[in-house]
C-alpha cells in the first residue's frame, strides 16, 4: 500500500516534532478521549494516541444505550446506578444531537420469580451463581428505585406498568403469554462514534497545539522513561516523554502495560455481539421502543429500533482480548431465538442480517462471577515502576465517560501538582451547542442556515452533526448532489470528513465517521464510490484506492461477516 501520504500525516508530525507533553494518554476509546478533553480544558499539555482508528475498540461495539443500568441494582451497585442516571440526564442536556430519551419496555412473563433469588445473590453470593427469571414484583421494585435516582434530573418520565390486555393493545405483535409490561425511559445514543469525535474535537479546540491527537499510533514499548510510539501506517517509531502516562486502552490495558514493561492482571473482559436487521415488520412491531428483557438464560437482551434498522443484542462471554472477536453462529441462533420469544409470529432469519459487530467489555478481572454479573464500575490504579507515574483505568462504561474522565483528570492534575478549574458537568458537547430544543426551533434553524439549499438536506445534516452541520455547509458547495450509491451523502461531505477528521483508511469513513456500514447494503461498488470521493482529499492514487476497497472488503468479511462482493449479504457459516 502506498505510504507516501501516511508518512506525512500532520498529526503524527506534530507529535514527533515536539515529543513531550505533561500527559500522554494511551487509547482513544471514549474514556481516553473524554479524559483528553477534560485535561485540555484545564490547560494541561496533553497528547492522545490510538493504535487503530479513534473509537474502534469497545466504544464502537456498545448497545448504543446511555443508561442508568437498572439491572446493576440487583448487584448492589447503587453508586454506579446513581452516577449513571445523573450522567444520562446530563448528556440529554449537553449532547441532545446524539443522546435522546428512549422509551423502553420490559415484557414480563411471571409475577414473582426472581424476587427471592436477586436479594439472595446480592446479600449472600455477591453476584455469583445463575440468576432466576425476574418477575413483575422484582422489576417493579427496581424501577421504583430507578425513578428515585432519576428524580433529580426530571428529564425522563416515570415508569408505568400495564396488564396484559393494555400491553397487547400497545404492542400487538408481542407474545400473548406476557402477564405485564413495564415501560420506563433511558436514553439512546444513536451515533456513539460521532459523539466521541465531538468530545475529542472540543478538547482539540480548547487546547490548540497543546492538545494533540493521532490515530494509528500505538504505544509499543518503553525506552528509559519515554514511551516508544509506533506509526502503524509506516512502522516508524519515536520516543515520547510525559510527566504522567494514562493507560486507557480498555480491554487491552494489561497488554499495553506488558508492552511498557509492567505485568498486570487487572482485566477480565467479556465479549458481546450484536446483529443489525433490515426487517420492516419487526421494526414496526417495536413501535419505536427498545424492548429490553430477560432471555431464558437470565441474560438481559434487547431489540432496539435504530436508523430504520433493528439492533439485537447482546451476549456476555469470557474472552481473550489478544484474539479478534466476531459474532458467531451460536450467537446468531441465540438472537433469532430471543426475538421469537417476544415476537413469535414474526419470521426472522439470517437473510435479514445486514451487519454484525462484536467487542470486548473492559471489565475487571473476575473469578467465578457469571459474566453478566461482573461489576460495571471502574477504578484507577497507579504504578510508578516505569520511572514515570502511570494511571491505569480498569473498567468504565460509555454512559459514565464524563464523570470517569473528571475523576481520572483530577487524579492526574494532583500528580502534576495542579488544580482543575473547568467543570465539564454542564458543558455542551460539539454539535450539541445551541442545538434546537423542539420542532419549531429546528425549523427556524434550518431556515436560517439553508441559504438557498434544499431544506431537507440541511435538516439531515443537522440530524447528523448537530449544529456542527454549519461546518459541513461551509465546506460543501450549494450545488452539492447526493451520491446515488450512498444515499444521503455527497462526495464533498465525505471529502470534508476525510480531510478534517484524520481518516486514514476507507473503513474509518464507513464504520466510524458515518453510519454507512451499520445500516447495511455495502457493496463493492459503493466502496469504490466512497473511496473515489475521498481520494483527492487524502492524496490517494488509483492503486491506493483499490487497496483501500480491498482492505474494507476483507475487514467486513472477517469482523462483520458481510460479503461486499455478494451485495453486502451476511455470510453464513
Ligand atoms: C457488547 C457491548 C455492549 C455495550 N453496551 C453498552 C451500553 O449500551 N452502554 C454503555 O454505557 N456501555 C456499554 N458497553 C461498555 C462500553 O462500550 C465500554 O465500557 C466503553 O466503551 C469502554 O471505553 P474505553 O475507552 O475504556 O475502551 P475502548 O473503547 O476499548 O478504548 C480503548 C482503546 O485503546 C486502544 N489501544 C489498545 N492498546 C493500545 C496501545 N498499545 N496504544 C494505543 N492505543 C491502544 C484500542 O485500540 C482502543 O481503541 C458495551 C460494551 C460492549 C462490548
Amino acid at each position: 500500500m502506498d505510504a507516501s501520504h501516511d508518512s506525512l500525516r500532520a498529526n503524527v508530525v506534530q507529535l514527533r516534532s515536539r515529543p513531550t507533553a505533561d500527559v500522554l494518554i494511551i487509547g482513544a476509546g471514549i474514556n481516553g478521549i473524554a479524559t483528553f478533553r477534560d485535561l485540555a480544558l484545564q490547560g494541561v499539555d496533553v497528547a492522545l494516541v490510538e493504535r487503530g482508528d479513534f473509537v474502534s475498540g469497545a466504544s464502537s461495539a456498545s448497545s448504543h444505550m446511555i443508561h442508568g443500568g437498572i439491572r446493576y441494582l440487583e448487584n448492589g451497585e447503587f453508586r454506579l446506578v446513581k452516577e449513571s442516571v445523573t450522567e444520562r440526564n446530563r448528556l440529554l442536556r449537553t449532547a441532545p444531537h446524539y443522546v435522546r430519551p428512549l422509551e423502553t419496555t420490559i415484557p414480563i412473563f411471571s409475577t414473582l420469580s426472581g424476587i427471592l433469588s436477586a436479594p439472595f445473590r446480592l446479600l449472600v453470593t455477591h453476584g455469583r451463581g445463575k440468576p432466576r427469571e425476574r418477575g413483575a414484583a422484582l422489576i417493579k421494585m427496581g424501577l421504583t428505585m430507578y425513578d428515585t435516582f432519576s428524580r433529580d434530573g426530571g428529564h425522563v418520565p416515570r415508569h408505568r406498568f400495564l396488564g396484559k390486555k393494555k400491553a397487547l393493545a400497545e404492542l400487538p405483535a408481542m407474545n400473548t403469554d406476557i402477564k405485564y409490561t413495564a415501560t420506563y425511559y433511558d436514553a439512546s445514543m444513536h451515533d456513539p462514534e460521532r459523539l466521541a469525535l465531538d468530545v475529542m474535537h472540543d478538547g482539540e479546540v480548547a487546547g490548540g497545539d497543546r492538545a494533540r491527537t493521532a490515530n494509528y499510533l500505538s504505544a509499543a514499548g518503553m525506552n528509559g522513561s519515554s514511551v516508544t510510539l509506533r506509526d502503524e501506517t509506516t512502522g516508524e517509531e519515536f520516543d515520547f516523554t510525559a510527566r504522567v502516562v494514562l493507560n486507557t486502552s480498555g480491554p487491552w490495558t494489561d497488554i499495553t502495560n506488558a508492552a511498557l514493561g509492567e505485568q498486570t492482571g487487572f482485566m477480565g473482559g467479556t465479549k458481546g455481539s450484536h446483529i443489525v436487521l433490515d426487517h420492516p415488520e419487526l421494526l414496526e412491531a417495536t413501535r419505536g421502543r427498545e424492548i429490553f428483557f430477560e432471555h431464558s438464560d437470565g441474560r438481559i437482551v434487547l431489540i432496539y429500533p435504530l436508523k430504520g434498522r433493528v439492533l439485537v443484542g447482546t451476549t456476555d462471554i469470557n474472552a481473550d482480548p489478544a484474539k479478534p472477536v466476531v459474532c458467531t453462529d451460536e450467537e446468531v441462533d441465540y438472537f433469532i431465538d430471543l426475538i421469537g420469544n417476544v415476537f413469535p409470529a414474526i419470521a426472522v432469519d439470517r437473510t435479514h442480517i445486514v451487519y454484525s459487530f462484536s467487542g470486548i467489555r473492559p471489565l475487571p478481572h473476575h473469578d467465578d462471577t457469571a459474566p453478566g454479573f461482573v461489576s460495571r464500575d471502574y477504578r484507577i490504579v497507579q504504578s510508578d515502576t516505569l520511572g514515570v507515574p502511570m494511571l491505569s483505568l480498569v473498567g468504565g462504561k460509555w454512559t459514565t465517560f464524563r464523570a470517569l474522565a473528571e475523576h481520572l483528570a483530577n487524579d492526574t492534575m494532583q500528580l502534576l501538582g495542579r488544580q482543575g478549574k473547568v467543570s465539564t458537568a454542564s458543558l455542551a458537547i460539539g454539535g450539541g451547542k445551541g442545538f434546537p430544543a423542539d420542532a419549531d426551533a429546528r425549523l427556524r434553524w434550518v431556515a436560517e442556515h439553508a441559504d438557498g439549499r434544499d431544506s431537507a438536506r440541511v435538516e439531515a445534516l443537522l440530524e447528523r452533526y448537530g449544529t456542527r452541520a454549519t461546518e459541513v455547509l461551509e465546506a460543501t458547495p450549494e450545488t452539492d448532489a447526493e451520491l446515488a450509491e450512498l444515499p444521503g451523502y455527497t462526495a464533498a461531505e465525505l471529502a470534508h470528513l476525510a480531510a478534517t477528521e484524520q481518516v486514514v483508511h476507507l473503513d474509518d469513513l464507513l464504520l466510524r465517521r458515518t453510519s454507512v456500514a451499520f445500516v447495511g447494503g455495502l457493496t463493492e461498488d459503493r466502496l469504490r464510490v466512497a473511496a473515489s470521493a475521498i481520494a483527492p482529499a487524502l492524496g490517494w492514487d488509483a492503486t491506493r484506492e483499490a487497496a483501500e476497497v480491498e482492505r474494507t472488503v476483507e475487514l467486513l468479511r472477517r469482523s462483520h461477516r458481510i460479503d461486499a462482493t455478494a451485495g453486502g449479504s451476511f455470510i453464513a457459516a
